[in-house]
């Protein structure tokens, strides 16, 4: 298949539209709404989150398809709506090729009634996910351009400061044109400078959980994300998990059975826990076997499991930065094939393309969380989120939900799906 947005045919994942016409889920009390797409896009479900449900509905504003995303039960707890605070803030701030950001944010009414988010982003077909366990090709091309923008949006979110924290397949939205963007930030938080801060340990889904959280490290960094940048490496190359077991320990075990046991040294800089380091030192000593990453696939390179390696490493200190990664060769061609023909930063002129001078630049600012303070009660918290929105909602035409719509009505009822592939909580050591 090829890649380019020219060349693309039949694009990766064009979910059948055979619903009949519905009530559309918006309506605009400031505007007069164009429905003419109505008939062959009615609104529904296309996938779960996190902590959110999200739709695909129709813009009355201008007729485009966009992705509407219920972030419910945002009141329940000072946690959640802290949470959903700062993704709100963090959609509304990026900006970014391969990082979704808010097109808009629904009114929310009445502050008295106001108890889910509405967020309306740019609408991407499939993820990474659903394309890694379909049938369709995926070519050394596709590998190579996929990983080339999530380094590259990665470097984006790392630069402003951000740790993901939930770096997965299902977290990478891709459209038909092959397009990449890391969306769901809603565990997502600023890196912590200061080392004797305790960080939760419960984040990132099992499989693609760095080992350093699974030996209970208190402290982390950027390299948690790496880790799981390395994971999905690996799946794209196999088509198949690189680390799928049923428990943290389980988890632990077999990142150890690639790597070999870990020195005492990469221990203490990984921040392991004395339960952890005295669990793993028990266990028969595992030499390291690498090299039976060559057998992930036939696309498995030298180059490919050099960078791998580099990614896949026990101590985050040692583990590959998103700016070295994108500077490794095996990386060239994505790059190349993404400025060419998939990007919105290079142009081409009438002399030949136009080339960006950075091709993954970083954020200039850091993300600016200084709006959390003395957010301490719940009160307070949905105060700040109702103001936000209202402020956001000045520079453009309002929308508004529809609750007369059909489509609203299984909106609402459909909760947040379970996650099979969640795993477990930390391991206490
Ligand atoms: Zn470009």
């Amino acid at each position: 298949m090829a890649l380019c947005k020219s060349r693309c045919s039949g694009g990766f994942m064009a979910l059948p539209t055979t619903h009949s016409q519905r009530t559309p889920v918006f309506h605009n009390r400031h505007y007069a709404p164009q429905m003419q797409s109505q008939a062959n896009h009615p609104d529904r479900p296309i996938g779960y989150g996190a902590f959110g449900v999200v739709w695909s509905v129709t813009d009355p504003r201008n007729g485009k398809r966009v992705a509407l995303k219920k972030i419910p039960k945002v009141f329940e707890s000072i946690t959640s709506c802290r949470r959903a605070y700062r993704e709100l803030r963090m959609l509304c701030t990026f900006k970014h090729d391969n990082v979704l950001s808010a097109v808009d944010i629904v009114h929310p009414g009445h502050v008295d009634l106001f108890n889910e988010i509405y967020v309306v982003s740019e609408l991407m077909q499939s993820d990474l996910h659903k394309i890694i366990v379909s049938p369709q090709p995926l070519t050394a091309d596709h590998v190579k351009v996929f990983l080339y923008q999530i380094l590259r949006g990665l470097k984006y979110l790392h630069s402003s400061g951000i740790l993901h924290r939930d770096i997965k397949p299902g977290n990478l939205l891709v459209n038909s044109n092959c397009l990449l963007k890391i969306c769901d930030f809603g565990l997502a938080r600023m890196e912590e400078p200061n080392e004797s801060i305790i960080m939760t340990q419960e984040v990132v889904t099992q499989y693609y959980r760095a080992p350093e959280l699974l030996a209970g490290a208190t402290h982390y960094t950027q390299g948690v994300d790496l880790w799981s940048v390395g994971c999905i490496f690996a799946e794209l190359l196999s088509r198949k998990i690189l680390f799928q077991a049923d428990s943290p320990v389980q988890q632990l075990n077999l990142i150890m059975d690639l790597l070999g046991t870990p020195s005492l040294e990469d221990l203490a800089k990984a921040g392991a826990s004395d339960g952890a380091t005295k669990y793993i030192l028990q266990r028969p000593h595992k030499a390291p076997a690498l090299a039976t990453l060559y057998n992930l696939s036939n696309q498995a390179t030298h180059e490919a499991v050099h960078l791998l390696c580099r990614m896949l490493v026990f101590d985050p200190s040692k583990r590959i930065s998103c700016t070295d990664a994108l500077s490794h060769p095996y990386l060239d061609e994505g790059r190349l094939r993404f400025h060419t023909c998939m990007c919105k930063c290079c142009h081409n002129m009438p002399g030949g393309r136009q080339y960006v001078s950075d091709f993954e630049p970083s954020n200039p600012k850091l993300f600016d969380d200084s709006y959390e303070l003395n957010l301490n009660s719940i009160t307070k918290v949905k105060d700040s989120i109702y103001k936000f929105v209202l402020e956001k909602q000045r520079t453009s035409v309002p929308l508004c939900i529809n609750m007369a719509s059909p489509s609203y009505k299984s909106f609402q009822r459909s909760g947040v799906a379970p996650q099979p592939d969640k795993g477990s909580s930390p391991q206490l050591w």
